[in-house]
């Protein structure tokens, strides 16, 4: 039968010729779509020929940087001629993805071209270009945002429905969270557990540890640690005490000056159990609570107080790559601001400005005009601060620096935590976070910073919650959502890894670089490999550069096309970190330094005694153990305890019973006839020497022989039998 002919043979063909139309149109598009990326980024110069400002801008990428180059980038030399190959644009990968070398831009194209940073890979300065920047002002609802996307979300862990609606007009399929989504936008920090068994395409909208700025208590510990290694610097909050730790402390500063406190739960939220007070005595010693210096003289609009919102998106902890919203919220108390008093110290409509607490005030105004309202746009305190001569550009530089101060007081836990949840995350970043930074503005225009909420609130009650977080959450999913990352080649890729270690060890194939190096405690090992079946069917063996060509992931250019695709899709959003002003950077690099965290921490009170109370608790657990221990040891020495009469008795009859049933080994003719014979042997020995005898000879001399005795001794009686003279015998 002609197999060709069959239903099934031709069916099968179809099918096939079908699936090759579809691998051929999806690279269609991500080829497309990564072409966008790519000419955003410009190769300009190697770093042996860089100007001042480039090696400034580099300088201050290297903290975090450095490490990131190699982590990104783990076959070191192979990596590098990667990176040397894409330059003459032979290598296949570099072709397939359509990664075209722009040359050296000229001066002329350089004026036309806004430059907004560098990355360095591999010791290669990559220039970012921002192609799609869009102004600050502008609203870009009316956009289209996606040609196609075959990404997919879960939202079913966050209450905003907002979430899911927009991801749905992105283009995003919801999916639940057992299927194998690309993002996953929860409200709470999800567990380690999560983060671990994440794969190389998906990405989740928290950063493992960022606990440590988003807990009033933790950030309070993280900035004083930081005000005591950069006093200048870091006076960004207010002064702040832990308590009941920094109780003394705190007594003593409100002995020496006169002072209005804030007291906060230390994990509270919404205004909570907050109040005033100008008495710390009235506070218990045992209390956990924050106690900071009141700013009594806050920037007033219209006779109130408020504070603002702003909305910061972190897509990367190493390198720190940090933006923040333009837009944004200035929440306002409900009644006219007064210096606190014993008398108005209760008032909490004067005092604070969460949205949560004023609500509740008749006063609240829902006015959807952009000067009026208890809830207004950034951008018209913007306009109300020109207006009056403030000046704006550097009001929100020093907001940005407040939030990368912050951020940085957590980097190296950040970094930490990361590299430990994600060590296999080499082509995009794991994580991203919309953080919302509470800034409180005095009357001098400085802000400080009050708290960081990991899950800013997405309620849309009101026009302006709505004009602002749309627009936000559009701009944060599309600059977060590459086309790098390609769920099913990364999938195929990690099948592919998972055979090639598991068929190792049948020397199938060669390996042909491995590149081990460390990385923060973190080992990561890289193969590149390749397999003799590509080799086959008469073609050449390829030369190592192709191996490497042809090699898996890491790619060394995904950190590039990853910060390529975030400049060219900015949206609403502007960079903080790296800065755009090249003399910052230098500045920031110094904040990178705190390294030994835990010498760090002891300084500070409140770690002091922590570590105290740690340290009594290792001490008592250590002895409650050695105890065990020793209490385990002597009941083993102790001696067995005597058994009963009967159970000893059994046992022995046991043994008796063992030994008449035994039954002897085999012995072989020839060991029996040379026993026989030594016992000959003997027995004549006996007789000659007439041993026998003269024992008993000696035992009659002795007195030692009765008549009895006869009977006892058979064979004494015998020789009384035989005649024998036993008295002559000896
Ligand atoms: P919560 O997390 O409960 O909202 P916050 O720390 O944000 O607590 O404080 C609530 C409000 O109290 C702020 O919105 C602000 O108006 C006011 N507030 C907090 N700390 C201070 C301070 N040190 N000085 C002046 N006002 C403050």
């Amino acid at each position: 039968m002609n197999l060709k002919n069959s239903k099934f043979y031709k069916r099968i063909q179809t099918l096939r010729h079908f699936s090759k139309e579809k691998i051929l149109k999806e690279r269609t598009i991500r080829t497309m779509a990564l072409r966008g990326v790519e000419m955003a980024l410009s190769e300009s110069q190697c770093n042996h020929d860089v100007d001042a400002a480039s090696v400034a801008a580099a300088s201050a990428w290297s903290p975090p940087l450095s490490s990131t180059s190699r982590r990104k980038s783990p076959a070191g030399g192979a990596a590098k001629s990667k990176m040397i190959k894409k330059k003459t644009d032979t290598s296949p990968r570099t072709r397939e993805k359509g990664f075209k070398p722009v040359q050296p831009a000229s001066d002329e194209d350089n004026d036309g071209a806004e430059v907004n940073g560098y990355i360095e890979l591999n010791k290669c300065r990559y220039r970012v270009a921002c192609s799609g920047r869009v102004d600050a002002t502008t609203s870009r609802a009316a956009e289209p945002l996606f040609v196609e996307s075959k990404s997919t979300i879960c939202v079913s862990n966050s209450r905003y429905a907002m979430i899911g609606r927009i991801s749905r007009l992105l283009g995003y399929k919801l999916v639940k969270e057992s299927k194998l989504w690309n993002i996953l936008w929860s409200d709470s920090f999800p567990g380690v557990e999560l983060f671990k068994n994440m794969k190389r395409f998906q990405q989740i909208n928290h950063f493992p540890g960022m606990i440590e700025i988003c807990r009033k208590d933790l950030l309070s510990r993280n900035l004083n640690r930081m005000l005591k290694l950069y006093p200048h610097d870091y006076k960004i909050f207010p002064k702040t005490w832990m308590l009941p730790a920094d109780y003394g402390d705190a007594m003593h500063y409100a002995l020496n000056h006169k002072h209005t406190f804030i007291l906060k739960p230390d994990s509270g939220a919404q205004g909570r159990g907050i109040w005033l007070t100008n008495d710390l005595k009235t506070i218990g010693a045992n209390e956990r609570l924050i106690c900071q210096t009141y700013v009594y003289r806050p920037l007033l609009i219209d006779g109130y107080k408020f504070d603002l919102r702003v909305y910061t998106l972190i897509t990367s902890v190493d390198p720190l790559r940090i933006y923040v919203y333009n837009e944004g919220l200035a929440r306002f108390a409900t009644n006219k601001y007064v210096e606190p008093t014993p008398g108005n110290a209760n008032d909490l409509y004067m005092h604070l400005t969460n949205y949560s607490v004023n609500k509740r005030n008749s006063q609240y105004d829902l006015c959807d005009n952009d000067d009026c309202g208890s809830k207004r746009k950034l951008s018209a305190i913007n306009n109300w601060m020109t207006r009056h001569n403030y000046d704006v550009a550097e009001f929100w530089s020093n907001v940005d620096d407040v939030i990368i101060k912050t951020v940085l007081s957590a980097w190296p836990v950040l970094k930490h935590n990361y590299h430990a949840c994600f060590p296999g995350h080499d082509t995009i970043q794991a994580c991203f976070e919309i953080l919302g930074f509470d800034i409180l503005v005095d009357w001098k225009l400085k802000p400080y910073i009050l708290e960081v909420n990991h899950s800013p609130s997405f309620h849309t009650n009101e026009q302006v919650d709505r004009e602002v977080k749309r627009p936000l959450i559009r701009d944060t999913l599309t600059l977060v959502s590459t086309v790098l990352a390609d769920k099913k080649q990364i999938l195929r890729e990690d099948r592919k890894r998972v055979k090639q270690r598991l068929l190792k060890s049948k020397g199938d194939r060669q390996v042909t670089a491995i590149n081990a190096f460390c990385h923060d405690h973190h080992i990561i090992i890289y193969y590149s490999v390749l397999r003799p079946r590509q080799v086959a069917g008469g073609a050449k063996p390829p030369t190592n550069e192709t191996n490497v060509a042809t090699a898996p992931k890491p790619e060394a250019g995904s950190l590039a096309q990853q910060v390529a695709w975030e400049e060219s899709h900015l949206g609403n959003f502007r960079r903080i970190m790296p800065p755009q002003d090249a003399s910052r950077i230098s500045y920031y690099s110094k904040f990178y330094a705190q390294s030994n965290q835990v010498s760090i921490f002891q300084e500070t009170a409140a770690s002091k005694k922590r570590e105290d109370l740690a340290r009594k608790m290792r001490l008592q657990i250590e002895e409650k153990r050695a105890k065990a221990e020793q209490m385990l040891l002597a009941s083993t020495k102790r001696k067995r305890p005597i058994q009963p009469r009967s159970v000893r008795e059994k046992h022995r009859q046991y043994m008796y019973r063992l030994k008449e049933n035994w039954i002897p080994g085999f012995v072989s003719e020839a060991e029996e006839r040379l026993r026989h014979t030594w016992q000959q042997m003997r027995s004549e020995a006996i007789k000659n020497l007439k041993i026998t005898e003269n024992i008993y000879a000696l035992l009659y001399e002795l007195g030692h022989l009765s008549n009895t005795d006869i009977t006892v001794f058979p064979s004494l009686y015998h020789c009384l039998q035989i005649g024998y003279d036993i008295k002559g015998a000896t």
